[in-house]
């Protein structure tokens, strides 16, 4: 269950100090009218709040971290739930010890520094279907 895309274009750029990240890339994500694509972050947050998804319960155990944190890495990608654009992150971030520690990337998580690069890409639009099996918001392909 697959499709084929192509890189439309790529905007790089900077988040907004003491900003929500997800906020803040769905709000860039409206305003260039993208509703499909890819997202890299990487940079620091003041604080941090993580989902882990509990498969029994199929509901989001919320993790909240109120210190500083390096982004190491992440994978995000954007497409659409309710005919609104959605963007889905998941972030492995780490402490001042260099532990690491990640999951799906929730609100209020508040920017320190942020840099981001959105590929927008070209083809038929990913919208996101609640899955009875998973209870989660899946891709309907
Ligand atoms: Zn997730």
């Amino acid at each position: 269950m697959y499709r084929e895309y192509k890189a439309k274009r790529i905007i790089s750029g900077k988040l907004p100090h003491g900003a929500d990240v997800t906020e803040s890339l769905k709000s860039i994500c409206n305003k260039e009218g993208i509703t499909l694509g890819n997202i890299h972050i990487l940079g620091a947050v003041k604080k941090a709040s993580l989902g882990f998804y509990n498969q029994t319960k199929k509901e989001y155990e919320m993790l909240i971290f109120n210190e500083p944190l390096e982004i190491v890495s992440s994978l995000g990608n954007v497409s659409l739930k309710d005919g609104e654009t959605f963007v889905h992150i998941h972030v492995t971030l780490s402490n001042s010890r260099g532990e690491a520690l990640g999951g799906h990337l929730m609100s209020p998580t508040e920017i320190f520094a942020c840099e981001f690069s959105i590929v927008e890409t070209l083809g038929a639009p990913l919208v996101r279907k609640l899955d009875e099996v998973t209870g989660l918001y899946l891709w309907d392909i």
